[in-house]
């Protein structure tokens, strides 16, 4: 037997009311087309909050669809580099409030924005207040924050935090997408300390500020890559999954309460 399509995308209009009918909650990948130092692809962001929602759907076996995912985030920090496309934050707030429009007029009741790049996380947060009511629930959550534990064991040497082009998501991409990663432009340490507390990734997003790389890194690597491994990226991955069905769950159970 087939395993029973989760994705948005390859439903017919039928199943996608039958979702809705269901109950099911529509998981929503946002990410970013934009550099990820010497060794990443372009798509680490967007590649790991697909995977984390596509598993998860899958192991929910009908409580949860994958929206076609928003690849484009907002990253103007990083034109210097080759290859990063950005949207305006408002770009991507309307964007989002459009797709959350539409999704809620199919008939369903809850949806999580799974993001998977810090420059789009207090967008996304404001996209979920703008949208959430009585009948609609919307809720949003970088993946990385799905996983804090699995983060801390496995991105130690960055202090647990998910960086950028560092060891966590080094390792993720290393698990995900090997073929795309070039590990002999790793330099022998390209990568910086995570300056905390004032850096976009410390623990607790204690401060936000924009990463300046050309201040703070020329490479645009926050974090230490060296340190990476495959099997340390599917635990986060793993950690990730498991959080973000358990959330789905919870998001289920209210709007049955309901
Ligand atoms: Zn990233």
């Amino acid at each position: 037997m087939t395993p029973r399509s989760v994705y948005w995308g390859s439903l017919r209009r039928g199943e996608i009311a039958a979702a809705a009918e269901a109950g099911a909650v529509a998981l929503l990948p946002t990410g970013a087309t934009e550099q990820h130092g010497p060794h990443l692809p372009l798509d680490t962001d967007i590649n790991a909050a697909t995977t984390v929602c596509m598993r998860a759907a899958q192991l929910l076996d009908g409580a949860a669809v994958v929206l076609p995912p928003v690849s484009w985030g907002v990253s103007p920090y990083w034109m210097g580099f080759s290859g990063t496309i950005t949207v305006r934050p408002e770009t991507l707030l309307a964007l989002v409030a459009d797709i959350v429009t539409s999704v809620a007029k199919h008939g369903f009741g809850g949806m999580v924005i799974v993001n998977g790049h810090g420059g789009n996380d207090g967008l996304l947060q404001a996209a979920a207040a703008q949208a959430s009511s009585q009948t609609l629930r919307v809720a949003s959550v970088s993946y990385w924050n799905l996983a804090p534990d699995a983060l801390q064991a496995n991105a130690s040497g960055d202090g647990g935090n998910i960086g950028h082009a560092g060891e966590a998501e080094t390792s993720i991409a290393l698990h995900l997408q090997p073929h795309h990663v070039d590990v002999t432009a790793i330099e022998p340490d390209p990568g910086v300390d995570l300056p905390v507390p004032r850096q976009a990734f410390a623990e607790g997003h204690r401060v936000y500020e924009p990463p300046w790389p050309e201040r703070h890194s020329p490479q645009a690597v926050f974090g230490h890559p060296r340190a990476a491994t495959s099997t340390r990226g599917q635990l986060i991955i793993d950690a990730a999954v498991a959080g973000l069905g358990q959330l789905v769950r919870e998001l289920r159970a209210d709007l049955v309460a309901g």
